[in-house]
């Protein structure tokens, strides 16, 4: 999967930005104006296409948006289960 030889190297701007090179944003299909997620693992910084997650528990699994947040099917259905008993 990883590939060294399209490793790239840029500087980060004054406001702290960088602009990912045309032909990586091509190859995964990464468009202007797109949401991206970014973390840090292990010491590195993994870029990637924004995908709504559970604002409790980080699942990608089942999430719905509430209200500007987005929550997943579990933990609605365990805050609902917490509301009855
Ligand atoms: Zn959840």
């Amino acid at each position: 999967m990883r590939r060294q030889n399209n490793m790239k190297t840029k500087k980060i701007n004054k406001s702290g930005g960088f602009t990912i090179p045309s032909d990586i944003r091509r190859e995964i299909d990464m468009d202007k104006g797109q949401a991206v997620d970014i973390e840090v693992e292990a010491g590195k910084l993994i870029i990637s296409k924004h995908t709504p997650r559970c604002m409790f528990c980080r699942t990608i699994d089942g999430v719905v948006r509430y209200q500007n947040n987005h929550v997943c099917s579990k933990c609605i259905k365990e805050m609902g289960d917490k509301v009855d008993g």
